[in-house]
């Protein structure tokens, strides 16, 4: 803050009150955890984790891919495929209207990106969710680019990475979207029968239909610190089971101590640990 206030009292008298503001828009933002004001310059250079407490700030699929893969360099797959809204569904407002607006947000097709990369030299499939498509939920061209992402993986021999941010199954596609639960699960099936790796990341939120299938299948199942994992959520919950829930409940913390996730990586230390999980699952690159 000390900046701040630097900043206001060496404005001259008479200099619009707005000027203030103009100069530090863009550069500075405020942690939304440890309320402390970040420079965004250091955020970026650390994967958007707050370099004074460690608070995880969502990131899109897109800046997960660079994150991961060698030189953040990726081959894209199956970016063509897009909703035909099956069930011509209309909630607060049509289907059609959503997938445009997302489309024209976040340059997608839809919630995912399906890459074959390097990482630390080793070739993987990572698949990552886009939360800004729709909440990342799964609809039917979801759940067809990760099981082709799958079949690729298990024809290529090659490890699959899926991070997951999703609000879950995307119900603008009713019955069709809870179909890609078991799609998926039996394609990761046959990957599984191939002996070949499977890493789920979950990030902050992964819930519902998500949760409760491919993203809970990994040969490990790590997680980001805090993020809000779980099926139902917490009201649902309470009302169904007539309890309080206890505090940190569906957390990663929470649900590492009860056994439901492997890990709890650091988003700076995600791509080390990953490189290290595949090196024990497959051996050492030659
Ligand atoms: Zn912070």
């Amino acid at each position: 803050m000390a900046w701040f206030t630097r900043q206001k009292s060496a404005r001259p008298e008479g200099e619009p009150q707005e000027a203030t503001h103009v100069r530090t828009e863009g550069l500075w933002l405020k942690c939304d955890s440890c309320r402390q004001i970040v420079w965004r310059k250091a955020l970026d250079e650390n994967l958007q984790v707050c370099p004074k407490c460690e608070f995880h700030f969502k990131i899109d699929a897109a800046s997960r891919l660079r994150a991961l893969f060698d030189d953040g360099k990726w081959e894209a797959f199956d970016h063509s495929l897009a909703s035909t809204d099956p069930l011509d569904f209309v909630d607060q407002r049509p289907y059609k209207d959503r997938l445009a607006s997302s489309k024209k947000a976040t340059s997608l097709e839809d919630a995912v990106i399906s890459a074959i990369g390097l990482l630390k030299g080793r070739r993987v499939h990572i698949c990552s969710l886009e939360l800004k498509f729709i909440g990342g939920s799964m609809g039917a061209v979801l759940g067809e680019t990760i099981t082709r992402a799958i079949e690729r993986a298990i024809d290529l021999h090659i490890p699959l990475i899926i991070v997951s941010a999703s609000g879950g199954a995307r119900m603008q596609e009713g019955a069709v979207s809870l179909m890609q639960m078991a799609k998926i699960s039996s394609a990761l099936m046959l990957l599984d029968e191939a002996r070949i790796p499977y890493i789920s990341v979950l990030t902050d939120p992964t819930t519902g239909g998500v949760t409760a299938s491919f993203a809970m299948l990994g040969d490990l199942n790590i997680a980001e610190p805090l993020a809000l994992i779980g099926f139902a959520g917490p009201r649902v919950i309470e009302q169904t089971i007539r309890q309080k829930l206890p505090e940190g409940f569906q957390r990663s913390e929470f649900l590492l101590k009860h056994g439901f996730l492997d890990a709890i990586v650091k988003r700076p230390d995600l791509r080390d640990y990953i490189a290290t999980a595949l090196d024990f699952f497959c051996g050492p690159l030659p």
